[in-house]
């Protein structure tokens, strides 16, 4: 198996999580004067993660070539952030469970920018409590449809050669067949799994926009063909694929570029293969705006948009353009392949009505995604 090693510059690891298989692998991967050992995350600078302090644009770049390996002792699994505005946001009753922090990409729009106040990418070496605490609630809830996604704070994929945790994942959701599991990446990092073969119940995901988008916003990222090389890769070794068109980015030739997007995933991908596709539009928090001007200028066309304050307290395009723009690529990959299962992400009731004249409880095929499950967690 060949792969490009992840770039960081330093790497640290604390002392809960030398012996770990991961430190292991690290240590075999990256050269010894990157790597230093240390008592605690405490241990590095005091003001690594101050709370409710945001980062300043050379830090936030310095904090994607720092790596930490430690313990996470909090809760791993939890409700989808969409979940916690339930009544102002439409809830496809998602769950995440998270392995590490920050991600080796760079994509303009991306959340983490003022999500995250921690100046080191994390990978938790410490799988086995992440899949006991799983294990206790699939076990009480075998049943239930549980969609579980591993790609909220960190790529799914893109530093799974450090981890290898995909084969792990993969083992124990075989275990629990209703339960879905869902790698979530911007990578075509997928040669480490590929040769376990595939179940129904095990989903991997592109975010996908056209390559017009990719080359201008999403840098560091898999290219456009090489993304859908992976999503082959992984269909023909029975893996469902899905693509989540997120954030759709408003752009002179936007329907161009997007009807060029859906022909090619109609055209590569039958309606059998694909579990789902998301859509949504750029929405970000008021407070990275300055970030993103500094770190990617203007000709950026996440800076040149003209956003405004809604649901959440995000910016977002104004209702009429996201709906029109959901409209046109909903009904783009249904005049393609009416059997596609399609919903919005993290929208207002109101622009469901508007783009697709329904609500997702009206649609038969998406009924069982959206129906509310016990509340495990909140
Ligand atoms: S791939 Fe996702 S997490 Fe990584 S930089 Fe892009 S938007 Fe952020």
């Amino acid at each position: 198996m060949s792969f490009l090693l992840p770039i960081f510059d330093t790497i640290y690891i604390d002392q809960s999580a030398c012996n770990s298989e991961v430190s292991q692998r690290v240590q075999s991967l990256y050269p010894a004067d990157i790597i230093h050992f240390i008592d605690s995350e405490n241990s590095l600078d005091k003001n690594n993660s101050k709370k409710n302090v945001q980062m300043s644009a050379e830090e936030f770049n310095a904090s994607k070539k720092t790596l930490l390996l430690t313990t996470f002792k909090g809760q791993f699994f939890k409700r989808c952030p969409g979940a916690t505005q339930k009544k102002s946001l439409t809830c496809c009753n998602y769950f995440v469970l998270n392995l590490g922090s920050q991600c080796n990409m760079n994509c303009s729009y991306c959340y983490l920018q003022s999500y995250l106040n921690s100046k080191i990418t994390k990978i938790y070496v410490n799988i086995e409590d992440a899949l006991n605490e799983l294990k206790a609630i699939a076990d009480k809830h075998p049943d239930q449809p549980f969609r579980v996604g591993t790609g909220e704070i960190i790529d799914s994929l893109s530093l799974d050669i450090l981890t290898l945790y995909s084969r792990r994942l993969i083992k124990f959701f075989k275990q629990y067949p209703r339960w879905i599991l869902e790698f979530k990446t911007k990578s075509d990092c997928v040669e480490q799994f590929i040769d376990i073969p595939g179940a129904a119940n095990i989903v991997v995901s592109w975010s996908i926009n056209p390559p017009f988008v990719i080359n201008s916003e999403e840098h560091g990222t898999a290219r456009f063909e090489e993304r859908l090389s992976a999503a082959k890769k992984c269909r023909d070794a029975g893996y469902r694929v899905a693509f989540h068109i997120d954030p759709m980015i408003y752009h002179e030739n936007w329907k161009e570029n997007y009807s060029y997007l859906a022909e090619e995933l109609a055209k590569n991908f039958s309606a059998r293969d694909i579990q789902v596709i998301s859509i949504g539009s750029l929405r970000f928090q008021p407070e990275q705006r300055h970030l993103m001007r500094e770190r990617f200028g203007f000709d950026s066309l996440v800076n040149q948009a003209e956003m405004f304050p809604s649901e959440g307290g995000k910016l977002r395009y104004d209702a009429g353009l996201r709906s029109e723009m959901f409209s046109f690529m909903y009904k783009k990959l249904k005049s393609l392949n009416s059997d596609l299962n399609i919903f919005l992400c993290m929208e207002t009731p109101e622009t469901w009505i508007k783009a697709l004249e329904k609500m997702p409880m009206q649609v038969p095929e998406l009924k069982e995604m959206f129906k509310p499950l016990p509340d495990v967690r909140s």
